[in-house]
């Protein structure tokens, strides 16, 4: 895990407490990529010093539902690797803190506000 130039996080944020934490105290940018049969969800991307930490995106409100939406999932392959290709080549992104959920329900871009909880208190972790 370190040494990569980014992680990704095929699960929603909280989904696995300790590695989540891992990757962000070692420094390694990390974007949450998942998908459901019914919703599918690119970020938050976890930079240290720029973002909430790994502790204050858990519980994530998208899907956690067994198998995948084939199209959902075509739909999270090509959005996480333009963003990836984005931060390690601009070092920055719009989903610092943010994320874009998509529900086959009601089709359309959401975006989600992901911010520190009060009193986190965490090394680097930013409002
Ligand atoms: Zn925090």
């Amino acid at each position: 895990m370190v040494g990569s130039p980014a992680l990704i996080w095929a699960f929603p944020p909280g989904g696995h407490p300790t590695l989540e934490s891992q990757g962000y105290a070692s420094g390694t940018c990390a974007v949450y990529a998942h998908w459901s049969a019914t919703d599918a969800e690119i970020g938050p991307v976890l930079v240290r010093g720029a973002g909430p930490c790994a502790a204050c995106v858990s519980g994530s409100a998208a899907a956690r539902g067994r198998g995948g939406h084939p199209a959902l999932r075509s739909w999270v392959a090509a959005w996480v690797a333009l963003q990836c290709e984005a931060l390690l080549r601009t070092g920055a992104s719009e989903l610092i803190g943010a994320s874009w959920r998509w529900r086959l329900s009601r089709p359309g871009l959401d975006l989600v506000r992901w911010r520190a909880l009060p009193g986190c208190g965490g090394k680097d972790c930013q409002p």
